[in-house]
């Protein structure tokens, strides 16, 4: 069976693409094992989309393996002697890791467990959570976007009810993801209010973008920030008011 190539091959000059020794799958690229398997249900891979559902255990680390040899050949490509210099050596291998392990590892991994309480005290009560810290990246560069969250809640008799700190780990990973920060609230505030039930959710997210910063216009001091009001957020305009004059985003 002929092996499959991907673009990033055309790159690759020295670059062996990673084997997986499965029966079903020998000599394909684990990333084209995954992008098969996710084509077959035809569920969307987006950079910002979660792909957990369609990675096997274990195979994360085959994953950053793929990635580092790609890598390497990018830096290769930059013309940098990564065998001389000491500095460059394990950039490809370290760049792999940070992707797959840290900064876009909202897409790999299971959406953190919530333990769920019922909402026997906090009817009709707003409650604001954060300021959460956000880092993230945009899609169109990699860049890393860093900033801050803030979401507002006004639960129901019926709202289930998530621990403190749950907010901050979805939060994340939501962000771990390469997106534009208008998808990521909206995506943010999707799952909040299909988790809690609630009347209203609001979601403010402030972040510097470092597209504008590092390269582009390289603008220091220009931040971009964006809020979706659902539910009563929307409909009442005392509750935005309140929620909104009690975040503090000095
Ligand atoms: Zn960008």
């Amino acid at each position: 069976m002929p092996i499959k190539k991907t673009p990033a091959k055309k790159v690759a000059s020295k670059a062996v693409t990673k084997k997986v020794n499965s029966k079903e799958d020998s000599g394909t690229p684990l990333s084209v094992v995954i992008r098969r398997r996710i084509e077959a249900q035809k569920a969307r891979f987006h950079a910002n989309d979660n792909i957990s559902a369609f990675i096997k255990p274990g195979e994360l680390e085959g994953l950053v393996d793929e990635v580092a040899e790609k890598m390497q050949a990018v830096l290769e490509s930059l013309v940098i002697d990564t065998e001389n210099d000491h500095n460059t050596q394990n950039t490809s291998r370290r760049v792999a890791k940070m992707y797959v392990q840290e900064v876009f590892n909202g897409r790999y991994v299971d959406q953190p467990t919530l333990t769920k309480f019922p909402n026997v005290s906090r009817l009709n009560e707003l409650m604001i959570i954060g300021p959460i810290t956000v880092r993230s990246a945009c899609s169109h560069h990699l860049c890393p976007i860093m900033g801050r969250i803030w979401i507002g809640v006004l639960p129901s008799k019926e709202s289930a009810l998530i621990g403190l700190s749950k907010y901050s780990r979805l939060t994340e990973w939501v962000m771990c993801r390469p997106q534009i920060q208008e998808e990521a609230v909206v995506e943010l505030a999707d799952m909040l209010e299909k988790k809690i039930k609630p009347i209203g959710v609001a979601v403010v997210m402030d972040a510097d973008h470092f597209c504008m910063q590092w390269r582009g216009v390289k603008d220091r001091d220009s931040k971009m920030i964006n809020s979706v009001m659902r539910g009563a957020f929307l409909k009442d305009s005392n509750l935005r008011r309140e929620f909104l004059a009690l975040i503090d985003r000095k």
